[in-house]
């Protein structure tokens, strides 16, 4: 036979199990065919028509097609500003920690032990963020700058002391993006945004807070001392949102009193993407340690005395406050936030103040040269922005020189905006000045900037010029030579367990492969170096590429359209909901406010209804873990002429495919409401059914779970949102570019298209693995969760199942039972390190469990390797049962044994060394250290040091 048409599949790399390991999992399972098993695990009902979507590429085709694809964006030089700049990313950190899947890997670091090399990154970049804004503490990073802003307004708004004041006293200079989120994210509440001057006179007593730019949206520096002075003497806080890179140089706005300090990281070396992903920053007084929205890593010490980090105040996480939460934040932007902590330890506070110098220096430059030429500049101070009011006839004339140079600039009206960052040259400035001297009928060889050079000036008032010192700590100060960089890097990456080790079975995650093909696209200065703002004609490839993804997602979802704006599920579920609200509200039904939620539910769920103004009204689950349907049908009747909305996971977060779903969606349309799906499980869906076909009419879909954007350590996600035909008009619309139609809402994210660069892995991997491929993907899924179930159910109790005994995608293992001899699930969960694994799920849905989520690309000899440790662990167990061993000392409650501990010269432990960190044979041949002992939890909530302590502490620890 001949081969010519032979051609590799993706599928086959993607999905993990052989056509070998899948007979023997059948058999195991005591099916024929993995067909009898989805009929057993998917209600019939449901079961959707395949899909249709275009033939699978292989990896290099899909390379080919995405190369052509890039061609379409054009790469202008951008001085557009406005949120965004062009940044130089080190060749070490982009190899080492952007391209690296042992840093995008990881998952949120929950599970301390083993993820002290990214909690270490993450407190360097709370280090930075405190050292540039002058406050007392930071978190590890938001979505974007505009919702960083909203969640400042609701931070103060929730704390404000004066009840009766309900107005957030908006500066007209700020981006207009972010005016626009903070506009969608009042609507619910009773906040009123008034846009007034930053002028003592506005602050009215109804105002509870002020919010300001600085540098303003325009590129002004003004100093705003005496006016938050006026606002704390009546008892209103000020807020700002700041540029980290300009606070080089600046008087940073905790100096001058500000209560909290937001912005986008984005110009520490992280590429615009047209859009994203950035990490964004929020600052803030120690008062408000306990209001932080997102995460905040802290300062504690292991199980040995020795220094250690975690993530802090974990009980306040948002899944505990459920609608008393007054954030959403779930996935945030911790890879972004890394690669920008790592670019300050690269470049030091020496290198920062030389690239923020020059950034400032080439701006009075351009200023210079180009208001000699006759031309009006219209801020007398800046960091990096000019503005220039060239007039009516200018301005046509400058705009298009400048693209035939290769340049945006920005405008409005008669004014040319020029922003510089850190990539701009000497020559760079030359080319900008020909363009306006042309304009004007000089000769380009006229142009000569040497007499400027040397006469810049200041144009900082000298009030605001920054005298205090920022990145003292040792660690921005000793890694500048490549070698260094690369080894603290290299050193960090090696005490976390990622993807790169073993599989990290996550329930409701979906810790799939993210390929590397998938991944390759991302870095390409085709794709990284758009400005979300630049001209329509240069970015056809981007919204080529999104617009088939859109197409392939509708066939997915069965839904009319996307929108790519959330950047997380947290945001998409927000986004869905204030869509629901626009719809109810067009039909004269604005007066809808309830939203039933089973008890079950993901905390984001009732935390995105109460920011969205609903009321949420739980619904009871039965002893089987199902929504309990005469409870739902009883409240939808009940609450029929106010009710809202449904909020509804599916397979449930038990892990099963309720049969019921269909008569739940039915409910709810009878009685007025609409179904929002939470799509964290569509890796159980696609292909086999979808949410719209089900019945839903708006479901987000966490790309960073079902489709391969790989969770980076706690983000970046992307959470776009598929709706119903009827709901299309309302999907979130962009002050900047518009994207939607009258009746959109306003924006719910900052860049039109959300973290846009990460759309390219989910379209990876859907054009890779065609049709067949993803229904194969799922069907995998669910036979390696049942081969797991299987293999464990006699070792640990199995929390609800199917009809036929199956679960989904993901199963529940019950730990509560073990309690009794006192063996908590955290030992399992710890112990399992010992074996080279992170824990699955710990404590949701039900407390005391674990939630295990193989996904398809497991295969079977990893399985085996987990549900091996899981074993021996339950027979470790058995033991402190059976009384042969210690309650209190022993190798589970001693987890994890890092390597100081097992080859200390003392060992004084009731087991072997060899019981400790050896356990099962497959380690000899792979172990993975866990790089310190268990965390204390409760000190490092009692004293929170959420920034790097100084060198003293280290010698003391
Ligand atoms: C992950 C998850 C969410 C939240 O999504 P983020 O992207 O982290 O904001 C919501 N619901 C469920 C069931 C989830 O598993």
């Amino acid at each position: 036979m001949s081969n010519v048409y032979y051609q590799e599949k993706f599928e086959d790399r993607h999905n993990g199990p052989s056509s070998t390991d899948v007979e023997e999992m059948l058999n195991v399972l005591g099916v024929s065919s993995l067909d009898e098993l989805i009929e057993q695990t998917v209600p019939a009902q449901i079961r959707r028509k395949p899909l249709n979507l275009p033939n699978a590429l292989s990896e290099v085709a899909y390379l080919e097609k995405i190369a052509q694809i890039a061609e379409k964006n054009k790469v202008f030089k951008s001085y557009i500003g406005q949120g965004y700049f062009d940044v130089i990313l080190p060749g070490v950190i982009q190899r080492n920690v952007f391209e690296n899947p042992g840093w995008y890997t990881q998952y949120t670091p929950y599970q301390a032990e083993i993820a002290q090399g990214r909690l270490q990154a993450l407190l360097n970049f709370q280090t930075v963020v405190t050292d540039f804004t002058g406050l007392e503490i930071a978190n590890a990073s938001l979505l974007d700058e505009a919702t960083a802003a909203a969640e400042a307004m609701f931070m103060l708004y929730s704390a404000r002391k004066n009840k009766a004041a309900n107005v957030f006293l908006v500066s007209p200079n700020v981006y207009p993006q972010t005016l626009d989120v903070l506009n969608t994210r009042a609507v619910p509440f009773a906040v009123e945004i008034r846009v007034a001057d930053a002028n003592e006179d506005n602050l009215a007593d109804d105002v509870f807070a002020a919010f300001l730019q600085y540098p303003a949206a325009d590129g002004s520096v003004a100093d705003y001392a005496a006016f938050t002075a006026a606002a704390h003497a009546k008892g209103i806080k000020v807020a700002v949102a700041a540029d980290l890179m300009s606070l080089a140089l600046l008087t940073p706005p905790g100096e001058w009193g500000a209560d909290v300090v937001v912005g986008n990281s984005q110009r520490f070396g992280v590429p615009m993407g047209f859009g994203g992903p950035h990490a964004a920053f929020f600052a803030t007084k120690e008062e408000y340690k306990r209001n932080i929205p997102g995460r905040i890593i802290g300062v504690t010490s292991d199980s040995n005395g020795e220094y250690a980090l975690r993530m802090a105040l974990q009980t306040r996480e948002q899944h505990i406050r459920r609608d008393k939460a007054s954030s959403n934040i779930c996935t945030a932007q911790a890879l972004l936030a890394i690669m920008a902590s790592f670019y300050a330890v690269y470049h030091g506070p020496k290198g920062i103040q030389k690239i923020a110098s020059r950034i400032n220096d080439l701006a009075k430059l351009a200023d210079k040269a180009i208001q000699a030429l006759g031309y009006e500049q219209v801020n007398a101070t800046y960091f990096d922005t000019l503005r220039f009011n060239v007039g009516e006839q200018a301005v046509g004339g400058i705009k298009s020189e400048a693209l035939n140079n290769g340049l945006n600039f920005f405008y409005n009206g008669t004014v040319v905006g020029i922003s510089i960052d850190e990539t701009t040259t000497f020559e760079d400035i030359k080319t900008i000045v020909r363009v306006f001297a042309k304009v004007k009928g000089i000769a380009q060889d006229e142009v000569d900037l040497t007499d400027f050079v040397n006469a810049l000036g200041s144009s900082i008032p000298a009030e605001l010029v920054r005298t205090s010192a920022y990145l003292t700590h040792p660690n921005f100060n000793s890694y500048h030579s490549e070698h260094e960089m690369l080894r603290y890097i290299k050193s960090l990456e090696a005490k976390d367990l990622s993807l790169c080790h073993s599989m990290i079975p996550l329930g409701s995650c979906t810790m799939k492969l993210n390929a590397t093909t998938e991944m390759v696209p991302v870095t390409w200065a085709r794709f990284g170096g758009l400005h979300p703002f630049a001209p329509a004609d240069q970015t056809s490839g981007y919204m080529h590429m999104i617009n088939e993804l859109n197409d392939w997602l509708c066939e997915i979802t069965g839904f009319a359209k996307m929108s790519f704006q959330p950047n997380s599920g947290a945001q998409g579920e927000y986004a869905g909901l204030m869509v629901i609200d626009a719809y109810h509200k067009s039909r004269g039904e604005g007066h809808r406010n309830i939203c039933l939620i089973p008890a079950s539910a993901h905390g984001t769920n009732p935390a995105s209804a109460s920011m969205a103004g609903q009321k949420v009204v739980v619904v009871k689950t039965d002893e089987k873990g199902n929504i309990d349907v005469e409870d739902l049908r009883a409240k939808a009747i009940e609450y029929a002429a106010n009710l809202n909305s449904l909020m509804v996971t599916y397979p449930s977060t038990h892990g099963v495919f309720e049969e019921t779903i269909i008569e739940i969606c039915n409910i709810i349309h009878e009685n007025g409401g609409q179904v929002y799906m939470d799509g964290a499980n569509m890796n159980a869906q696609v292909g086999l059914t979808s949410p719209g076909f089900i019945g839903a009419d708006v479901c987000h879909l966490n790309l960073h779970k079902t489709f391969c954007i790989p969770h980076g350590g706690g983000g970046p996600g992307m959470g776009p949102i598929g709706v119903a035909a009827h709901l299309v008009p309302f999907l979130p619309n962009h002050k900047v570019v518009e994207i939607s139609g009258d009746e959109g809402i306003t924006a719910v994210s900052a860049a039109p298209f959300g973290s846009a660069s990460i759309l390219l892995i989910s379209h990876a991997y859907i054009a890779m693995m065609g049709a067949e491929g993803l229904t194969a993907a799922t069907k995998t899924a669910i036979l390696n969760a049942n081969y797991i179930k299987t293999r464990l159910e006699s070792y640990y109790p199995v929390l609800y199942s199917g009809t036929n005994d199956r679960c989904a995608h993901e199963m529940i293992l019950d730990c509560r039972g073990f309690k009794n001899f006192g063996i908590e699930v955290a030992d399992i969960a710890k112990r399992l390190m010992d074996y080279g694994f992170h824990a699955p799920t710990v404590s949701f849905p039900v407390a005391g469990t674990l939630m295990v989520e193989p996904t398809e690309s497991e295969s079977k000899p990893e399985l085996d390797r987990f549900c091996d440790a899981l074993i021996a662990i339950r027979q470790e167990i058995a033991a402190v049962e059976a009384g042969e061993v210690e309650q209190v000392n022993n190798a589970l409650k001693n987890a994890p044994h890092t390597a100081a501990v097992v080859t200390a010269d003392e060992w004084d432990r009731p087991y072997s060394r060899q019981t400790a960190a050896y356990p099962l044979p497959y380690l000899k041949v792979s172990k993975f250290w866990p790089s310190v002992g268990r965390v204390n939890e409760s000190q490092g909530d009692r004293t929170l040091i959420c920034s790097c302590p100084p060198i003293e502490a280290y010698a003391e620890a």
